[in-house]
């Protein structure tokens, strides 16, 4: 194990694999950390290799990049089931190993490369039995080629909405239909998404998918309502408006034994909160994420972050990061340029895909009446059972920022400390407020990041404990 290694980075999707492969390209070795059992991140998750028939409107080049990781072991330390669970504004490193250990790194620099998270809109009836993340169900799908039983009805927004359906319908699942919020898109932003002929494709390729196998898609719509005894048994669809506010108009309920949701994605925000990290909000880039020059640097020195985490842009611009973090970590360890021009060449493909990513967020991005699904009752923090009402009595007592919303309630203080329901609370603290949801604040982040045996904190140095 390479545990004196300059460099560590964070997460092994597109973005910090391609960071670790050129880093090595340059000479320079480093650790590279996952929580994962294979590289490969969200778009490229994997599982054992007999798995039977390939996973549909997938690429290969999720194989290619894992052989060549292994093909550079020697300079790329890769550890699989690795968590980091703590990160300092000095550069250390808190990593979870197999749920037990918890080990200390200190390197020169560190690219954070952790992606994307979900982002749920909570509707009454969404903790029941049967009610999955639109991610939770293609994780399935990707590791274990698991198919849930039909019908099911996904419902949501974004790119990530129609790919599930059409895989999960080419691996025989009875997809009852898809519920988009989002309407057709105008003419205007087809010829934006045509700018990138490639991907536009790929969507039409998922469209296509759904439309010859007769999933009907209903559009400017809405779940509104999960409903079943125990468990899901049906769903409520109604028609929203350009905000994805329910309005007056046709009902219908649907049969749905299993329920797929999800609103697409925002920038997992969890290292760069705790490291110090300043953070900005972007709509077309999904939300709050860290900020960073162009050489790919954060405003704490000598920590870099590249793709999903660090505004949502798609694994092509995921790779571009990559490259260009690994360009800036070898001019800052001294170690030369040898990776300029690869850089200036990533530069120049971002110019475009950015772009095509602006206007996939004009389309179908995140909306203010994302929550208006969502009653009194609601559940929006499942692992404390905080209701919305009990987040809107909170503002109405005084309790005005999100940080502060959080102790009262103790939304966000669960097992999962606010993966799941962070968009949500924000989209109430903005609804309650009256402020635009970029206002609404992001609430802070603690170490460990995750459950942590007392015995392993008792591992580390006395003094890194005790802090
Ligand atoms: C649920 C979900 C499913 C998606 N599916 C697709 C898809 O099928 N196709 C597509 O084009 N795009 C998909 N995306 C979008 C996807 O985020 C990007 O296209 C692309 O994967 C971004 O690459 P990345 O390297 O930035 O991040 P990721 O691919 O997300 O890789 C980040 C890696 O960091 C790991 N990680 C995170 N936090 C830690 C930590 N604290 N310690 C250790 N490891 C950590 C993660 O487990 C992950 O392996 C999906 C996004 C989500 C959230």
């Amino acid at each position: 194990m390479n545990t004196a290694a300059p460099v560590v980075i964070v997460g092994a999707g597109p973005a910090g694999a391609t960071a670790a492969l050129s880093l090595a390209e340059a000479g320079i070795s480093s650790v590279l950390l996952d929580d994962n059992g294979a590289a490969g991140g969200q778009v490229w998750r994997t599982g054992a290799a007999d798995l039977g028939p390939p996973l549909a409107y997938t690429d290969a080049r999720g194989d290619e990049l894992r052989r060549d990781l292994k093909r550079h072991g020697d300079l790329i330390d890769h550890r699989t089931g690795h968590e980091v669970v703590g990160l300092f504004p000095d550069l250390r490193l808190w990593v979870l190993e197999g749920g037990e250990t918890v080990t200390s790194l200190h390197p020169k620099a560190i690219v954070v490369a952790t992606g994307a998270l979900e982002v749920f809109a909570p509707v009454p009836g969404w903790t029941r039995p049967g009610v999955y993340g639109l991610g939770g169900l293609q994780a399935l799908m990707k590791t274990s080629r698991v198919v849930p039983d039909g019908p099911v009805v996904l419902g949501g927004a974004g790119p990530l909405l129609r790919l599930v359906a059409a895989q999960l319908a080419s691996f025989g699942a009875e997809i009852a239909a898809v519920v988009d919020a989002a309407p057709w898109p105008s003419s205007g932003q087809v010829l934006r998404l045509a700018s990138q002929p490639g991907l536009l494709a790929k969507g039409l390729a998922f469209e296509w998918g759904l439309l010859r196998r007769g999933i009907p898609v209903h559009r400017g719509s809405a779940i509104v309502e999960v409903a079943g005894d125990e468990e899901a048994d049906s769903v409520l669809v109604a028609p929203v408006d350009e905000n994805w506010r329910p309005v007056d108009g046709p009902r219908r309920r649907l049969e749905a034994r299993v329920v797929g949701l999800g609103y697409g994605v925002r920038s997992n925000v969890e290292l760069t909160r705790l490291a110090g990290c300043e953070h900005t909000f972007s709509a077309s880039r999904g939300g709050w994420h860290a900020t960073r020059n162009r050489d790919m640097e954060t405003t704490v020195e000598n920590l870099f972050l590249a793709g999903d985490g660090g505004g949502i842009g798609g694994v092509e611009v995921a790779l571009a990061e990559g490259v260009i973090a690994a360009a800036s970590v070898s001019e800052r360890l001294g170690q030369g340029d040898r990776l300029k021009t690869k850089a200036a060449k990533a530069r120049g493909r971002m110019v475009d895909l950015v772009r095509f990513q602006d206007a996939l967020a004009d389309w179908s991005g995140v909306r203010p009446g994302i929550l208006a699904g969502s009653t009194e009752d609601t559940i929006i923090c499942r692992c404390e059972d905080v209701t919305r009402g009990e987040i809107a009595a909170a503002v109405a007592a005084g309790y005005t920022d999100i940080g502060p919303v959080k102790m009262n309630t103790r939304a966000g203080m669960g097992l999962c400390q606010g993966r799941t329901c962070t968009p949500a609370l924000q989209a109430i603290m903005a609804s309650e407020t009256g402020r635009p949801l970029a206002e609404a604040g992001l609430p802070t982040s603690r170490a460990p990041l995750r459950p942590v045996p007392l015995k392993a904190l008792a591992q580390l140095p006395l003094d890194e404990a005790v802090e």
